[in-house]
């Protein structure tokens, strides 16, 4: 070693170390920070983001947060974003991108700023962690440039070593104070060994005490204390490496301009880490909306418990597609979690999108909140009920086209007859609740279907009652006699003339008057009629019934009733 190599060495700076281990990166962080300028918005205006990891699964519990987000963003004129977080690969599955932006748009949650492969929507893009390493490394190379992060040689034998010992000795496991041990090695040494190969990761150095507390606020639960940092956690998993999640979306959530960070309770105990991350670059610190966990009450005990992936198919999104419960009434269930009056907001402002309710993260539950699938199917009948023949219509298609073809194609043909059906007792003031979803669509109106009908009339049929016990006779005398009517009122006169012309009484409380006289009253040869002609005990009103099967198709029911010899 000559004099000159030797007074080299000796002055190695943080800066020849970060350019050792980053030489490419060119840019620095101010050229990022005017590439990526503060967003242009007005006072209060909130910044939002989903930044889901690509594992081919979207649970409740993400679609809450980001109903949330959505909110947040479109209530204040803002912006919500997709940010794809596929920094660890292995995770990562195919179509994964793909089933985000379907269950986005499926809910009309749909992005203002995204990615989808090399098309970028949106100015602070790339939206893909991946295709965002020049930045994150240029951000890393600053913070071993001011000392705040720094290689680290440690090997998986050593670390596990480590923890093994510490796990013995009863002492908090991990990577800090006297077991952080690459934290002290010198400039020389550490550029000596990357040079000689050591493979290494990155670390950031935390400057925290664990004796000391760390006091934040979170929208949701308020003044959090917890423990301070002082954990160098890794940042860079190993050479010339995309970064891990915890510095990774520090980074983006700045440089995106977030302003709100809406996620799952399970981040809380890692906010002092962020912010520390935060705080090394001098940045500002979003507002946290850590939402609570979504519980159930569990069948068998009775007890309140986490929703879990393994015993509960409604932890999956893909639940409700199958079901069919339409989208606005999923959103709304987890409105109503979010905040438990926007029910009551709802019924106010009916015409309002509920991108309009005030959410407030103060009045969302903080110790854990019920999904509850009951919950679900009576907001889901509320909203079905509130909506058109053809909007139902539409409803059924579109669910029947993935999940039952044949319906799919009967709708198709019989489009009128479809209609006028999801038409009884909707047009009016009280409309009916009958549908929770599609899926349980064709259960319930399948016999107003000849082919559905004729078909499973056998199975369905159940035996007629012995009040129902009137003459086929008289049956068959009222459906030849029977004339469509334009108005119920009209249709129950003329069967009520024809029950006193066939001395029975026009009225259930002009028989009990004195049974005697009477053979018996017009509501039984109702529900005999009823009985024949749908081969079940209840059905919507019988009148819009009739109208929709029609006097031919009357004829055909009760001949094939007649001939089937069931009674
Ligand atoms: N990628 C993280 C996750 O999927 C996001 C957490 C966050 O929103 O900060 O859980």
């Amino acid at each position: 070693m000559d004099a000159f190599s030797y007074k080299k060495e000796v002055f190695m700076t943080n800066h020849d170390l970060a350019e050792l281990i980053f030489p490419n990166i060119t840019k620095t962080i101010d050229d990022y920070e005017k590439q990526y300028p503060e967003r242009n918005l007005g006072e209060g205006v909130k910044v939002t983001r989903f930044a889901p990891s690509p594992t081919g699964f979207i649970h409740i519990g993400n679609l809450l947060s980001t109903v949330i987000d959505y909110v947040l963003a479109k209530n204040s004129n803002g912006i919500f974003y997709l940010r794809n977080e596929d920094t660890d690969k292995a995770r990562e599955k195919e179509n994964a991108v793909d089933l985000i932006m379907k269950t986005l748009s499926h809910y009309d949650l749909f992005p203002d700023e995204y990615q989808i492969e090399e098309e970028i929507h949106g100015e602070y893009g790339p939206y893909i962690q991946s295709k965002r390493k020049e930045i994150y490394h240029t951000f890393i190379k600053y913070l071993i440039e001011i000392g705040r992060a720094y290689p680290c040689f440690c090997t998986k034998e050593i670390l596990e070593e480590t923890r093994n010992s510490q796990e013995t000795d009863k002492v908090r496991t991990g990577y800090y104070g006297n077991y952080a041990f690459c934290r002290n090695l010198t400039i020389e040494e550490q550029i000596q060994r990357i040079k000689r190969g050591d493979p290494y990761v990155i670390r950031f150095k935390s400057l925290g005490d664990f004796e000391k507390k760390f006091i934040f606020n979170d929208l949701v639960k308020g003044k959090i204390e917890l423990p301070m940092n002082d954990q160098d956690v890794p940042i860079m998993k190993s050479d010339n490496q995309l970064p891990t999640y915890h510095f990774a979306h520090i980074v983006d959530d700045h440089l995106m301009r977030t302003t709100h960070v809406v996620r799952g309770e399970e981040w809380l105990s890692s906010v002092p880490l962020h912010i520390e991350l935060f705080q090394a670059f001098g940045w500002k610190v979003p507002k946290y909306i850590h939402i609570p966990l979504l519980l159930k009450k569990d069948e068998e005990t009775g007890n309140a418990r986490k929703i879990s992936k393994r015993k509960d198919p409604e932890f999956s999104m893909s639940y409700y597609e199958e079901k069919g419960y339409p989208s606005l009434a999923v959103i709304e269930a987890l409105m109503t979690i979010a905040n438990s009056n926007y029910e009551e907001w709802h019924q106010q402002h009916p015409d309002l999108k509920f991108t309009s309710f005030p959410f407030s993260p103060k009045k969302m539950s903080t110790s854990g909140a019920y999904f509850d699938l009951e919950k679900l199917d009576h907001l889901s009948k509320n909203y079905i009920s509130t909506l058109t023949k053809e909007e139902v219509y539409q409803g059924v298609l579109s669910w029947t086209k993935k999940y039952d073809p044949s319906f799919h194609k009967l709708l198709k043909s019989e489009k009128e007859r479809s209609l006028a059906i999801f038409n009884i007792e909707r047009e009016q003031k009280k409309p009916r609740k009958d549908f929770i979803n599609w899926s349980g669509v064709k259960n319930q109106i399948s016999y107003l279907y000849d082919s559905y009908f004729f078909e499973d009339y056998e199975k369905t049929y159940q035996d007629l009652t012995e009040e129902e016990e009137i003459e086929m006779d008289l049956l068959k005398a009222y459906i030849d006699s029977y004339q469509e009517k334009e108005s119920e009122s009209e249709w129950f006169e003329d069967i009520k003339n024809f029950a006193i012309h066939h001395n029975y009484a026009p009225s259930p409380k002009i028989y009990q008057e004195d049974p005697t006289l009477y053979k018996g009253h017009v509501g039984m040869i109702c529900e005999t009629l009823r009985h024949v002609i749908t081969g079940k005990k209840e059905s919507p009103n019988l009148f819009q019934i009739l109208k929709i099967i029609g006097k031919e198709g009357l004829i055909k029911r009760f001949e094939f009733f007649q001939k089937q010899n069931l009674k």
